[in-house]
C-alpha cells in the first residue's frame, strides 16, 4: 500500500502548501458531514468507507456482546428515517432535514400521541432557540427527537404521528485501523472519534485532519510507527485497548484529534503523567507558533485519552485540540456547522500537527565529536565572516547551543528549550554538524 520514498516529515513540512491541504480537508468534510454517524452501524461503515480513500484503512468488525473491560460491545443501531406529522400529514420533524433531529439510538416507534406525551419526547435549547441539539441514548432504550425552541413553540395542540424507522440489533462495533511501519516497533498512537453525526468541529474536521496526515505520513520515511484509529467515542477505545493490551504498550506517543477547525486559542491537554515526551513537544510547538495558547492539565473527563490514560494503561497521550468540548456554545449543536469551522484554523491546527510529527521524529541525541573548546566553525563554513551572509546570528546560536549541549544527556528538544530557539532552527543546525562531521547520533539515547 506504500510507496517508495526517502521523504521525511522535515521536508514534507517545509514543502506543504497548506492552503492546498486545508482545501483538500474542508472537501472531505464536506463528504463526511451529510451522514448520520453513531457508535455503530452504517454510518460508521460509510464514513470509513470515505476515509479508504485516504488512507488504506482496515475495517475492524466487533461482534455485539463482546466483553471489553467492564464494558460490553453495544446493539447495533441503523436508523432510515424518522418524523413527526401533524393531523394534517405535514412533517413538523423531519430527520431527512437533519439528522440532527433523531435522538441517537432511537428505539423503533409508531404511535399516535397527544403534544403533551409528545413534548415528553422532545429536546431543545431555550437559551439557543434556534439551534437544534445533539442528544444520544445509547445505553438505555429510549427515542426522541431534537428540534429548535422557536420551532417546537409552533406546535399546537393535535395528535401527531410519531414514526421511527429504526433498528437495534446484534449487530457488530466498527473501527478503522491503519498502522505504518517505522524503523521502530515503538508507536505514534493519533485518535479520532468518528461516531457524531453533521457536527462539524466534533469531529469531522477531527476526521478529516486525521485523514490527511495519514495520506502524508503514508508516503514518508518514518522513525516511529504510526498507529491511527477512526473509532467510536469511549466504546471504540476501550474496545480497542481491550483488544490490543499487548500492541498497546508499543505506544510511546499519542495524540487525540478533535475540535481542531474554530477559531478558538489551540489548546493542549497534557497526557495523565504531564512530563511525557508528547507533552513537552506540544508545549514547545504552541509555544513558537506566535499565537496565544493554552495549556491544561489531564482529567479523566474528555474525549478517548481518558480510556489511554486509565491507570492499567497509563499510556502518554494528550489531547491537541482548539476550544475544548462544552465551552463553546456551539458544542454539540447544529451551530457546530460549517460557518462556525473555518479552513484558516483547520490548515493551523493542522501545521501544528505536523511540528508536533516532525519533532517527535527528529528529538534524537547527538555528541559533539570535538567537546574540547569550540570546534573552529569558520574553517568549515559554518560560521559568519564579515560582510558574510550565510549564516545570522540566530544560526551561531543555534550552532553553539546545539554542539555545547551534545553531550549524550540532551536530546535536541532539550536544547531547544535551554536555549530558548525554535526546533527546526535546531534541527538545521544539527544537520549542519552532522554534515561537517562535528555531531554524531549517541547510539545511548538520553
Ligand atoms: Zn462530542
Amino acid at each position: 500500500m506504500r510507496t517508495d520514498t526517502s521523504m521525511q516529515i522535515y521536508d514534507l513540512k517545509k514543502t506543504i502548501d497548506l492552503n492546498i491541504a486545508s482545501q483538500e480537508m474542508f472537501e472531505l468534510m464536506h463528504k463526511l458531514y451529510p451522514i448520520c454517524r453513531s457508535i455503530t452501524g452504517n454510518g460508521f461503515r460509510d464514513t470509513l468507507k470515505i476515509i479508504r480513500e485516504y488512507v488504506p484503512l482496515k475495517v475492524h468488525e466487533i461482534p455485539t456482546g463482546t466483553k471489553v473491560f467492564d464494558w460490553t460491545v453495544p446493539k447495533e443501531w441503523n436508523i432510515n428515517d424518522a418524523y413527526v406529522k401533524n393531523s394534517k400529514g405535514e412533517r413538523v420533524i423531519d430527520f431527512r432535514k437533519s439528522n440532527l433531529h433523531i435522538m441517537g439510538y432511537s428505539v423503533p416507534v409508531q404511535d399516535r400521541m397527544p403534544l403533551s406525551e409528545l413534548k415528553k419526547h422532545l429536546h431543545t435549547l431555550p437559551d439557543h432557540p434556534d439551534w437544534i441539539p445533539y442528544r444520544t441514548s445509547y445505553y438505555r432504550d429510549d427515542w426522541g427527537f431534537c428540534l429548535s425552541h422557536n420551532e417546537m413553540h409552533k406546535f399546537e395542540e393535535d395528535t401527531y404521528e410519531v414514526f421511527i424507522d429504526s433498528s437495534l440489533e446484534d449487530g457488530h462495533l466498527t473501527y478503522g485501523e491503519y498502522f505504518i511501519k517505522g524503523e521502530s516497533e515503538q508507536e505514534i498512537l493519533l485518535s479520532c472519534h468518528a461516531c457524531h453525526p453533521s457536527l462539524c468541529n466534533d469531529n469531522v474536521a477531527g476526521m478529516a485532519l486525521t485523514s490527511l496526515l495519514g495520506k502524508y505520513l503514508n508516503q514518508l520515511t518514518l522513525r516511529y510507527s504510526c498507529r491511527i484509529l477512526f473509532i467510536p467515542g469511549t466504546i471504540g477505545s476501550i474496545t480497542w485497548l481491550s483488544l490490543n493490551e499487548a500492541t498497546a504498550r508499543n505506544i510511546k506517543h499519542g495524540l487525540v484529534v478533535t475540535c481542531v477547525g474554530d477559531p478558538g486559542m489551540s489548546t493542549y491537554k497534557r497526557s495523565r503523567t504531564g512530563y511525557a515526551e508528547i507533552d513537552s513537544v506540544v508545549e514547545h510547538v504552541l509555544e513558537h507558533s506566535g499565537s496565544p495558547y493554552r495549556v491544561v492539565d489531564f482529567s479523566p473527563y474528555g474525549y478517548d485519552e481518558r480510556q489511554y490514560c486509565s491507570p492499567g494503561f497509563n499510556l502518554p497521550v494528550g489531547c491537541l485540540q482548539r476550544t475544548p468540548h462544552g465551552e463553546y456554545p456551539e458544542y454539540h449543536t447544529s451551530a457546530d456547522n460549517f460557518d462556525f469551522v473555518r479552513p484558516e484554523y483547520l490548515a493551523d491546527s493542522f501545521s501544528k500537527y505536523l511540528s508536533v510529527l516532525n519533532i517527535l521524529e527528529n528529538n534524537k541525541v547527538y555528541l559533539n565529536t570535538n567537546p574540547k573548546c569550540e570546534p573552529q566553525l569558520g574553517k568549515r563554513g559554518l560560521y559568519t565572516t564579515t560582510g558574510g551572509k550565510s549564516h545570522t546570528v540566530a544560526d551561531q546560536m543555534a550552532l553553539l547551543w546545539t554542539l555545547n549541549l551534545s553531550d549524550g544527556q540532551h536530546n535536541l528538544l532539550d536544547v531547544a528549550e535551554k536555549s530558548g530557539i525554535w526546533f527546526d532552527d535546531i534541527y538545521e543546525a544539527s544537520r549542519a554538524l552532522l554534515r561537517t562531521g562535528l555531531l554524531e547520533e549517541s547510539l545511548c539515547g538520553k
